[in-house]
């Protein structure tokens, strides 16, 4: 079974049909990407997963359920985290602190509760701390874990959002463009993260992403978008020698 399948999706802006009758699946412990020209309808993919944007028509399931059941904020508890194009973090608190949010879906102490610290508090606080700095080491941010994030260079920036989602520990995990803005070798890093993601953490990975050269190293399958259509599906090979993609690509 997928672990996620969507079916028939189309969601319009105005006069702009950004999804148009879209189907997919992504097989549980795969890396799927989806590439496509700018403004091919991508992130919207994306948040038509998260549910910020609702759908016109689709179905759109995950393990076996319903998502459109689901509230955004609902979509985390079910094992779903993602990254976004333009980094979100709290600029203003550290890494560690914000990895700790990333563990939110995870509290299950009542407000009470964490105002009197209590035993249980404690106990649930040290397994979020234990769960973090694995993530922390994982992705070699022990030089920065109690450093600010607004004076972190951006690349590194770029690996707290992936922890952040990382740290929830999710079944899914949706990478909107993890290596744009990254240099050659912070891409390398990216690359070999997002195999060890899939490979030792066994979470299935669903990215949107420009870079050629990532996509072809680490993804099973991919899917080309154009005008929120699919265009062509299949290896990294298969859909770069696709007739229908080369000439949307160069235009020819
Ligand atoms: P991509 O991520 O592939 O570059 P997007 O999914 O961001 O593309 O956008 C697809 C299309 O939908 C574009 O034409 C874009 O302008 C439009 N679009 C996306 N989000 C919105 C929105 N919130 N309001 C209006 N139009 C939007
Ligand atoms: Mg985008």
């Amino acid at each position: 079974m997928s672990l996620l399948e969507i079916n028939n999706a189309t969601l319009k802006f105005g006069g702009v049909v950004a999804v148009n009758d879209l189907s997919f699946s992504v097989q549980e412990g795969e890396v799927y990407a989806i590439v496509g020209p700018n403004g091919a309808g991508k992130s919207t993919v994306f948040n038509l997963i998260s549910r910020f944007y609702e759908p016109f028509a689709g179905s759109f399931q995950f393990d076996g359920q319903n998502l459109l059941e689901c509230k955004a904020d609902e979509v985390a508890d079910l094992g779903i985290a993602r990254t976004f194009q333009n980094i979100e973090l709290f600029d203003h608190a550290t890494v560690l602190q914000n990895l700790l949010v990333g563990r939110h879906r995870h509290r299950k102490a009542s407000l009470v509760e964490q105002m009197f610290f209590t035993p249980s508090v404690r106990r649930e606080e040290h397994a979020h701390r234990e769960a973090v700095e694995e993530v922390i080491d994982f992705l070699d941010l022990q030089p920065y874990r109690n450093k600010m994030i607004a004076g972190l260079p951006y690349g590194v920036r770029k690996v707290v959002e992936l922890g952040r989602a990382l740290a929830s520990g999710p079944r899914l995990l949706l990478l909107d463009e993890p290596a744009s803005g990254l240099s050659v070798e912070e891409t390398q890093d990216m690359r070999w993260w997002i195999d060890d993601i899939r490979k030792q953490m066994g979470i299935t990975v669903l990215m949107v992403e420009h870079d050629m050269g990532l996509v072809s190293g680490v993804s099973d399958r991919v899917l080309a978008l154009a005008d929120g259509a699919k265009l062509a599906e299949g290896t990294p090979a298969e859909v770069q020698s696709d007739p229908a993609v080369i000439e949307a690509y160069l235009g020819a």
